[in-house]
């Protein structure tokens, strides 16, 4: 997709470090870490987002996105690993070209974790009925 900076990326418009590639996907690093060694790992064809993707490519992908990140943890000493999709806008999503991110992280390593909240009772079993109905169809 002509507009696209990590279809550029693919087609070697645009620099990147890449770290994997074979001819589905292409993993290399962030231009913005979260910490050093975050990984992006893409599929070569475009799609908006995860959920866009058919269930078998994103089942491929994911295939891909393991390996990687037990190369991404080893090669960095991480403590742990945080895999995560930003899928739309809502979610943090700023590149519109399916991306798995593989985030290192070290013990007291000042980033994010998510702050829980909470619920009251009745909300959380009108959310999972909810659910449980889209997933019974
Ligand atoms: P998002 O917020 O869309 O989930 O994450 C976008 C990711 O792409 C961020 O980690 C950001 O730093 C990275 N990124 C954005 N533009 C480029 C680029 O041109 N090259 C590389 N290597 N990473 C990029
Ligand atoms: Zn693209």
């Amino acid at each position: 997709m002509k507009d696209c900076i990590f279809c550029n990326i693919v087609a070697g418009e645009i620099p990147a470090e890449k770290v994997y590639e074979n001819d589905t996907v292409l993993a290399f690093l962030s231009i913005g870490p979260i910490n050093p060694g975050h990984t992006l790992v893409i599929p070569k064809a475009h799609s908006h987002s995860a959920l866009a993707m058919q269930q078998e490519d994103f089942a491929l992908l994911m295939k891909h996105v393991h390996t990687i990140a037990c190369a991404v943890r080893d090669a960095t000493e991480a403590d742990g690993v945080n895999l995560t999709f930003n899928c739309d806008a809502a979610a943090g999503q700023e590149v519109f070209h399916t991306h798995a991110h593989i985030i290192p992280r070290h013990e007291d390593d000042g980033r994010v974790h998510w702050p829980a909240g909470e619920y009251d009772a009745p909300r959380s079993h009108t959310i999972a009925e909810k659910m449980r109905a889209q997933l019974r169809q």
